[in-house]
């Protein structure tokens, strides 16, 4: 409750940022990051920032040992909230590598440790709807994938679930899916949004009916692609992402401005999105960021990208 009543003051958007461990070893971070509220200071090993580092200030920063627990806990009243009949959308953005994937489903094989917050909020959610009486019908779960350009969308699946294994059982359907497109096309699933959505229906003790949705958003990777690298079909698409991405940065830029023109309808991303951005819905942002030194332009893109949607 009082979460909720902070969260509404400041607007309905918040950024959490996460830094994933380092592979390397002997690799001096760039991160430096204090604890608990919020705050990321950007080392430069480059000398080229002003002063030699950067200061950010989100909502929250997971450090390299943060567990998938702590992070879902942060991010587990956002989730119950729909329950409560708002639309929500969480969505995973920075470059390939990382961490996206991690936070939003976990490693890959899908084995229940450290599984991430799409199976941890489902869960949540068939667990709070059996604790609640006055929810009487929950019951529809959705799975979209938006493939390739960002532009085109295929046919949504639409799945009724009943429990948290039905769930698990269509995700592991999902990452079939996934695994043998991207072997088929040089690593697809980084060069593709893939969205998960659930959609609650109810009705309370008071007989009023609820119905909201939750928006589960792995984007992709949003690294800038060298034109002299990739040609054809492969660059068209690149900059069809890059621009889904940037409209994504405009819609929730407007937001937090709170402008009268939401430009929601710039991208196919942001329709699809748009009943739980904006309006009274609640949005969190993931900002994901390697650790390593040679991945700095790349993570002060991303923490600008944050930054400006906070
Ligand atoms: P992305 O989806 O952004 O391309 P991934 O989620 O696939 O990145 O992460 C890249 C690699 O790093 C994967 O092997 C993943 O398991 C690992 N990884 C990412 N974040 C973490 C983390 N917080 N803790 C441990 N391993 C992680
Ligand atoms: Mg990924």
């Amino acid at each position: 409750k009082l979460y909720n009543m902070v969260q509404d003051l400041k607007g309905n958007i918040r950024v959490y940022c996460r830094i994933r461990p380092s592979f390397r070893a002997n690799t001096k971070s760039i991160m430096d990051f204090v604890g608990e509220n919020g705050s990321l200071l950007i080392l430069d090993p480059s000398k080229t920032l002003k002063d030699g580092r950067k200061h950010f200030q989100f909502n929250e920063v997971f450090g390299p040992t943060a567990s998938q627990d702590e992070v879902f806990e942060r991010t587990q009243p956002l989730i119950r909230s729909v329950m409560d009949g708002y639309n929500v959308c969480i969505f995973a953005y920075g470059q390939t590598g990382s961490g996206k994937t991690h936070t939003m489903s976990g490693p890959s094989g899908g084995t229940s440790k450290d599984m991430g917050i799409n199976y941890l909020a489902l869960n949540d959610l068939f667990q709070l709807s059996n604790q609640r009486e006055d929810i009487i019908k929950y019951d529809i779960l959705e799975i979209r994938s938006c493939n390739g350009d960002g532009l085109s969308l295929p046919d949504a699946t639409l799945r009724s679930v009943k429990s948290t294994s039905d769930v698990l059982t269509l995700m592991k359907l999902g990452e079939v899916n996934r695994a043998v497109s991207s072997t088929a096309i040089n690593n697809r699933s980084s060069r593709s949004h893939s969205v998960l959505t659930v959609h609650v229906h109810g009705k309370d003790t008071s007989r009023s009916t609820i119905h909201s949705c939750l928006h589960l958003v792995d984007l992709a990777g949003s690294e800038r692609v060298d034109k002299s690298e990739v040609t054809g079909d492969r660059l068209k698409e690149a900059q069809f992402i890059n621009k889904s991405l940037s409209c994504l940065g405009d819609v929730i830029t407007a937001l937090a401005q709170k402008n009268s023109h939401i430009p929601y309808r710039n991208s196919k991303l942001t329709l699809l999105l748009q009943d739980s951005l904006g309006g009274h819905a609640k949005t969190l942002m993931f900002a994901h960021v390697s650790p390593e030194a040679d991945s700095f332009s790349e993570t002060m893109s991303t923490l600008k990208f944050a930054q400006r949607v906070s």
